[in-house]
Parts: C-alpha cells; sequence; structure tokens
C-alpha cells in the first residue's frame, strides 16, 4: 500500500472515530468513567505485582550480598589460619637450612646428609 494511501486510510479513521465518539458522546463518557475503576484495578494491581517482586528480589539480593560477606570473613578466617600455617611451617624450613651455607632442604634428613657430606 502507497505510504499517502495510508495516510488518508488513517485520516479517514480519525475522522470517522472523532465523528463517531461525538455521536456517541454520552455514551462514550459513560464508557470512560466506567472503565476507570477496572483500568484502575489493573494499573494497582501491575504496580502491587511489580513492585512485591521487586522488594522479593532485593531481598534476595540482599540475602546473597550477606552470604557472600559471611563467605568473606570465612575465607578470611581460612586465609588467616593458612597464613598461621605457612608461619608455623616457616621454622621447620629454617629447621631445614644448613647453618653451614644457608642452603635450604626439603627434609631435615636431606639437610643433614648435605651437612654430613659437604661440610664433615
Ligand atoms: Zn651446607
Amino acid at each position: 500500500m502507497h505510504p499517502a494511501l495510508k495516510i488518508l486510510v488513517g485520516a479517514l479513521m480519525v475522522t470517522l472515530g472523532v465523528y463517531s465518539t461525538l455521536g456517541f458522546w454520552p455514551e462514550v463518557l459513560t464508557f470512560v468513567k466506567a472503565g476507570i475503576g477496572p483500568l484502575l484495578v489493573l494499573v494497582g494491581a501491575f504496580i502491587v505485582w511489580l513492585e512485591s517482586d521487586e522488594l522479593k528480589m532485593r531481598r534476595e539480593q540482599k540475602e546473597s550480598s550477606q552470604t557472600d560477606g559471611m563467605q568473606r570473613q570465612f575465607t578470611e578466617a581460612i586465609e588467616g589460619e593458612t597464613d598461621e600455617g605457612v608461619e608455623q611451617a616457616q621454622p621447620v624450613q629454617e629447621g631445614n637450612t644448613c647453618s653451614e651455607c644457608g642452603k635450604t632442604f626439603d627434609t631435615e634428613r636431606g639437610m643433614h646428609i648435605h651437612q654430613a657430606q659437604k661440610h664433615e
């Protein structure tokens, strides 16, 4: 269909619509007034549904962020323990360090073998 023709049809529809509306004005007015109630119900219900959903989502996000916080604290606690573990492990490693040349060994036994071979 040609755009100009579409515009013509559209304009005709507007004209007919206006004419029809004016012709049934009392009925149109009644329809509009009668429609306000159901429209309010629909819009109100939509808002309630939408916002309750939003509220639910926010609560879930809050809960998940709280869980994240707990997980972070938990992880920090574990990492703290790990750090302590490393600090505790370091003296053992120092114990595996040759007192003569400072070379470190995985085992105390290996260090003793090294000392026996190189320094005695
Ligand atoms: Zn050594």
